[in-house]
């Protein structure tokens, strides 16, 4: 049994470097394809899901998109064959997309790590695509120089290359953990027995299901592109990173 009590085993949460593997078609029906294992990350927490293949009997499915439902389900292009439950596929990531998500999504836990250290504004939402990505932060006054204040904390945290690691917690150890629930858009599911953490070492710890890289430097150049005032106390930074 897989997590959200689905039937399909997430494969992407225990390891976020796999990108082929091996599976059966549970079911099909007009919203997508259950598979009993899947590597493909399904969307959440602001990480848009993977695209990818099924490749089978000669063919391939390619996969656009992910229903979330009772089921984890993989949506096929609307041209390809789709296999039917009982059939053995192989299952591929597209690893460009999944990588540079990978990055993108750590360099925006660094950025809310950095801002919350140095400033001690609070993350209220968040969104990205590959290599951009938007952060909104509770900030009644943006101090002169800030742009460039966080551009180069966020270049000097790559720089240290600080370990990136994912482990689970039994929730109620999870809640020591100070800082934890930074977001108000990670309020965690009550039923929720184990939580899983995302930790830069030293910088910024928080639960969260995505996928990450394993070190601050293989995020790469963070460049802050804009600092937004949409309201009080509401600001919103832009970063890119470099592909
Ligand atoms: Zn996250």
């Amino acid at each position: 049994m897989g997590h959200d009590h689905t039937r399909t085993e997430r494969l992407d949460l225990a390891d976020a470097t796999l990108r082929e593997w091996d599976a059966t078609v549970l079911d099909v029906d007009p919203d997508g394809i259950v598979l009993d294992r899947s590597a493909f990350y399904p969307g959440g927490g602001g990480q848009p899901p993977d695209h990818g293949v099924l490749l089978w009997g000669g063919v391939q499915t390619r996969i656009v998109g992910t229903r979330r439902g009772d089921d984890l389900r993989l949506v096929p292009h609307e041209d390809d064959p789709v296999p039917v439950a009982g059939t053995a596929v192989r299952g591929a990531i597209e690893d460009a997309r999944r990588t540079a998500l990978m990055r993108t999504h750590s360099g925006l836990h660094l950025l809310s790590g950095v801002v919350f250290r140095d400033f001690g504004a609070l993350v209220t939402g968040g969104n990205m695509e590959p290599f951009e990505a938007r952060m909104d932060f509770n900030l009644p006054e943006v101090p002169p120089g800030f742009k460039e204040a966080v551009a180069e904390a966020c270049a000097a945290e790559v720089a240290a290359d600080r370990a990136i690691e994912v482990s689970t917690l039994p929730r109620e150890q999870a809640y020591q953990i100070p800082d934890i629930i930074r977001t108000a858009t990670n309020l965690l599911p009550p039923d929720l027995e184990v939580v899983r953490i995302v930790d830069i070492v030293g910088l910024d710890t928080q639960a969260d299901g995505g996928t990450h890289v394993a070190s601050t430097r293989q995020i790469g150049d963070i460049e802050v592109v804009k600092v937004e005032n949409k309201g009080k106390g509401f600001r919103r930074l832009r970063i890119r990173i470099r592909p």
